[in-house]
This record gives structure tokens, sequence and C-alpha cells, in this order.
């Protein structure tokens, strides 16, 4: 067997591995990279590989650093099975539609500024190419294993992520490979643990947080009930930018368990995100993959997404009503770093009050509005205009979805033999902290996937 790095190999986005097993080429994953313009701009390039070469698909999780590139690999020649764990099939035409819509709406700014002899900026990808990519998609369930390709088999474990999350277990040529994807922290809500796997003969594991260690989480949610009582007290709106996978849903649990004591009742709650909604669609119909403790919440009437006071919103004009409301009302909307979406119109309208509470519960990259509201911007552009910032800043750790350097040394320590291990998705400094602490633990040589490398197992 043989792999092969193409991306997520010195970076955290655009995540590409290649295995040749039995013959046959097989891809895990075909993700977007996404930060930087000049980043982006990198995903229009031709695959280091002849995409027609493919014999098989394998994804780990529905975000777009691991699926975006997938309508593009169809649209140039790649005609194999696409293989993902049942929920994970179903965000993703949610995901690429979104990711679709995205690149057809940046083509055309662009094309509105083409001087005359210029060429016509063409999309990555179209709607078309992402219901092209949907017809190859077999969903599978967590545990089974799976003949993807003569003399190859798979099996998806439980990443605890996302929704629909997977480890890979790959055999063929007598040798297993286990690709993590991206692995969830011990104790995240609604999700399981990241499931525990004796034997490999080769380990690739992402590195996001391989440098540090999360806050404990319930502090973090302690700290949302006080910001909720203050804002109260000051009669303002809360305004939380989030993503529409995993963050808003997690938000909505803490807001059932904590109901009573956070006093919600009294607040109007809105989850303003068309994508969001369609996520939270799919979560009701995979309860089943839900940890103990959410199964209980959601046997209980109303579960997390039914709250009374809780609006889904969907319509553009239902959007709007809600610039209406100068107080009292909790808002998430996306996109999670401010930098598009939603969450500008809601911050347009709010920004001005020094009622308004601003509270960021992910990570904000370098360059985007969020980040800049985080570091004290006073002033904030928003399609086009300033904005005065008077809104109090709140910063909430501790919510990720990625584990941290503990929760990796634990999963890798999980493996009984110490199998060679291959550090992805990661920046350098995150992948080189952890590799120490491993190697240092299991006295072994831990090796940093970079672009091009080349691996016999
Ligand atoms: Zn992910």
């Amino acid at each position: 067997m043989q792999v092969e790095f193409h991306g997520a190999a010195g970076e955290v986005t655009g995540s590409i591995h290649l295995v040749v097993a039995a013959g046959k080429r097989i891809l895990l994953d075909c993700g977007m990279m996404q930060g930087s313009q000049e980043a982006e701009a990198r995903n229009a390039d031709p695959f280091p590989f002849e995409a027609s070469q493919i014999d098989a698909l394998v994804i780990s999780h529905a975000h777009i650093d691991h699926i975006g590139r997938v309508p593009l690999l169809v649209k140039r020649g790649f005609a194999g099975p696409i293989f993902i764990q049942q929920a994970g099939a179903d965000l993703l035409p949610v995901m690429l539609l979104d990711s679709a819509s995205l690149a057809e709406s940046d083509a055309e700014r662009a094309n509105r500024k083409l001087r005359p002899g210029d060429a016509q900026v063409v999309p990555l990808y179209a709607r078309e190419d992402v219901e092209q990519a949907m017809r190859r998609v077999q969903a599978l369930p967590y545990g089974e294993q799976h003949e993807i390709l003569p003399g190859v088999r798979i099996a998806f474990r439980d990443a605890g992520h996302i929704l629909g999350s997977s480890i890979t277990e790959l055999w063929g040529d007598g040798k297993k490979v286990v690709f993590s994807g991206d692995l969830g922290p011990n104790g995240t809500p609604i999700l399981r643990d990241p499931e525990v796997i004796a034997q490999a003969d080769l380990v690739l594991m992402e590195s996001t947080y391989g440098d540090r260690n999360h806050r404990d989480r319930l502090d973090t949610i302690d700290e949302l009930g006080r910001i909720f009582d203050q804002a109260w007290r000051e009669g303002g709106n809360v305004l939380i930018p989030a993503f529409a996978v995993g963050r808003s849903q997690e938000l909505l649990y803490w807001f059932a368990l904590h109901w009573d004591d956070w006093q919600l009742s009294r607040w109007k709650i809105f989850l303003d995100s068309p994508m969001a909604a369609k996520v939270v669609a799919v979560y009701d119909r995979h309860t089943d993959l839900f940890d103990a403790d959410a199964q209980a919440v959601w046997k209980r009437k109303p579960n997390p997404f039914q709250l009374p006071n809780l609006s889904i919103t969907e319509s553009a004009q239902d959007s709007m009503a809600i610039n209406q409301v100068q107080g009292g009302a909790i808002i998430i909307a996306g996109s999670g770093m401010a930098n598009g979406g939603r969450i500008l119109h809601h911050l347009k309208h709010n920004l001005g009050r020094d009622s308004t509470h601003l509270v960021f519960v992910g990570y904000q990259a370098e360059g985007t509005l969020g980040r800049r509201l985080v570091d004290g911007a006073q002033w904030a552009r928003i399609h086009g205009r300033d904005y005065r910032v008077n809104a109090k800043r709140h910063t909430i750790g501790g919510l990720s979805a990625h584990t941290d350097q503990r929760g990796l040394m634990s999963w890798y320590g999980g493996f009984t033999a110490h199998p060679p291990l291959v550090l992805v998705h990661g920046e350098d400094k995150a992948r080189e902290a952890l590799a120490g602490e491993i190697g240092e633990r299991d006295g072994i040589q831990v090796q940093l996937a970079r672009p091009g490398m080349v691996l016999q197992v």
C-alpha cells in the first residue's frame, strides 16, 4: 500500500490524501483551501493527479475544507463512487450547494468589474456539478466493513467532530491505514466521543490543536449565562455569529439545558440562517447518533430545536423583521467569523448601541470582521459603509469542535503497538509540538506530512 499527501499537509485546510491499494487509487477527502485570497485562488489549480484515474473517494465529514472540491473533481472527470457516513451524506448537498452559490456570486461580482478585453470569470463549479457529484454518493453506517473496490475495504467510526464525521479504517494489500479525519473533544454536547481504534499499520492524524489544551467547556457555558444576565439588565440584544453546522445546534442544546437558570423564557431567540434550518432537519433525522445525554434531552418536550420562543428564520423577509427588535433578542446567525452572511445585517443595526452584546463562540481568523471586532475595532466596515462600534464584546473560548493536545495524545495512545504516525491538518507549530510530545512518550519518530510526500506501508 502507498499513501501520497497532497493537501492539508502543512496547513489546516484543503485536505486531500491519495491511497494506492490493490492496484486502485482511493482519495481520502477532497477539501477546499480556505482563508486568504491567495489560498482560495489555488482551489482552481489542476489537481496533482488525474481526476479520471481516481477509482473511489472516501469522505471523512461534510466540512468544506474536506469536501469543497468534490464537485470540481467530478467536473474534471472523476467517475467513481463517493463513500461517506449516512448523516454526512445528508449534510453534503446542504454544504456543497451553499458553496456552489458562493462560487457563482463571487464570479458574478468579479465579472461586473471586468474591463473590455478581460476574460469572463467562471465559477469553480455550479449547482449542476454538485448534483452530478451527489449521484455518486453511497452512504454507509458506522461500524460496518464494506468492500468499496475489489481488494479494498473500509469502515467508518464515529469521530465526534460534527454530525456524521468519521475516522476511516482502510484495508488493502494485507495492510491497514487509519485516517482520523477531524477529531472532536471528548464530552462535546450531542455527539459521541471519538472511537478508539487499537490496530493499524499507519495512522494519519489531524493536529489542529496539537500545541494547546482547551479550557473546560462547562466554565465557558457558565460565562455565557452571565453575559445573558448582563445583557438583559441593560435591555440590549445579544448577537452570536456562529457556523450553521455544529455550533448553532450546540448553542440551542445549552439553551434547553439551562432554560430555567438562565431565565431564557423572557428572551426572543432567533436562529437566523436558511442553512442552519436545513442542518437542524438533518440532526432530527439522525438522533440515533447522539450521545446518551442528548438522547435523554431529546426525549423531553420541547427538545432544543423546539424551544417555545425560538424562531428559525429562513426567508429574507423574516430575517429583516428581526432588525426591528431593539432589545431582548438573542440572535444566532452566520457566518461564524462575520465575514459574510446574515450576521452582517444584524451587526449594522446593533453595533451602535452600547446595550448590545457581541458574543464570539468560535475561532476568528486573521483578516475577518470577527477578528477585527474581537481586537477592539472602533469602526466596522460592512457592505462598503463604516459603522461605529459601541457594543460590548465577549470572546468565549473552549467550545472547539477539534480535540486538543491531550485528546490527540490519548486517541493515538489507544493504538496498542505504536504504529507509524503521520501528522496532517495542522500548522507546523502545532504539529511540531505534538510530534515532540508523542515521540517522547512513545519513543517513536513522528512524521509531518509534506505536499508530494509518498509513504510505503
Ligand atoms: Zn472539520
